[in-house]
């Protein structure tokens, strides 16, 4: 008996067939296939039954919400193989002491910044910042916590719902973003409010693959940058703050 994300996979794959192409777009989403077979193994292990549309396109990867057997949301991000910025994941995970990744292969090095996504989530979810629940990674899909609503709206970047009270949601990111790098012991690399969700006026952190341990020799650096772009960015929302203020509230060591 066929269920339905065995449907839903076979049908991607039939329409691929058809095609007649590896790494033809279907819809709005890349699906080679490898990717397949990790959703269809994925879906066997009920981390997903149905896929149900793409909540972003990105530049390397593609979101999707799922829903599960017991239908719950779920968000599964999707690294495209083809397409990804190889250069950066290379700087990033060849610096950290916990990714001790020798190889050039593409594919390898997708897998590697997939399962560093997850293993940085984790840590963070652990440490009480306000990120995504990660349930899983394979190869070079992640299954995480959906933000949004109960009938299944994602919850939008700020940078597209900006907050209704800047000044407390800034004061609300800021607790997020220290414990970030006390309590996760990381930085983050690529905080904005592309990467910031405004769930009910709560900040939620997302996209932390480029994320390194504070021992990388990058990560003052990093942190030094992420709290310039926030400072600019909310001081465009009439947030009154500096970057002294921030840096050293957030007390780096
Ligand atoms: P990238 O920027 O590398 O494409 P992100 O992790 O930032 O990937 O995700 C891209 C977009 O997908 C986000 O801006 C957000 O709109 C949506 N998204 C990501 N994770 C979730 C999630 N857990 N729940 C709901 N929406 C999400
Ligand atoms: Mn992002």
């Amino acid at each position: 008996k066929i269920n339905k994300a065995d449907a839903k996979v076979q049908k991607i794959r039939e329409r691929k067939r058809r095609k007649g192409s590896e790494d033809r777009k279907v819809g709005s989403e890349v699906f080679d296939k490898i990717t397949l077979e990790t959703l269809y193994k994925l879906a066997k292990q009920d981390y997903i039954d149905i896929l149900n549309g793409a909540i972003s396109t990105g530049k390397e990867a593609n979101v999707l919400k799922g829903i599960t057997k017991d239908e719950t949301y779920v968000a599964v991000k999707i690294y495209r193989i083809a397409t990804s910025d190889f250069k950066k994941m290379d700087y990033y995970v060849h610096g950290d002491p916990r990714f001790n990744v020798k190889t050039k292969n593409k594919r390898q090095l997708i897998y590697a910044w997939v399962s560093k996504e997850f293993k940085n989530l984790k840590r963070l979810y652990n440490a009480g910042v306000n990120v995504p629940e990660p349930y899983i990674s394979a190869n070079n899909v992640l299954i995480i916590e959906f933000i949004g609503d109960e009938k299944g709206n994602p919850a939008q970047p700020v940078r597209n719902q900006p907050p209704k009270n800047p000044e407390e949601f800034f004061n609300k990111l800021l607790v997020q973003l220290k414990k970030f790098v006390h309590e996760g012991k990381l930085v983050h690399g690529d905080l904005s409010n592309y990467n910031i969700l405004n769930q009910n006026e709560e900040p939620v952190i997302i996209d932390v693959s480029q994320s390194v341990v504070l021992d990388n020799p990058i990560s003052h650096e990093l942190l030094q940058r992420d709290i310039k772009t926030l400072v600019n960015e909310y001081k465009k929302l009439g947030v009154k703050t500096s970057y002294d203020e921030v840096y050293e509230y957030v007390d780096f060591k």
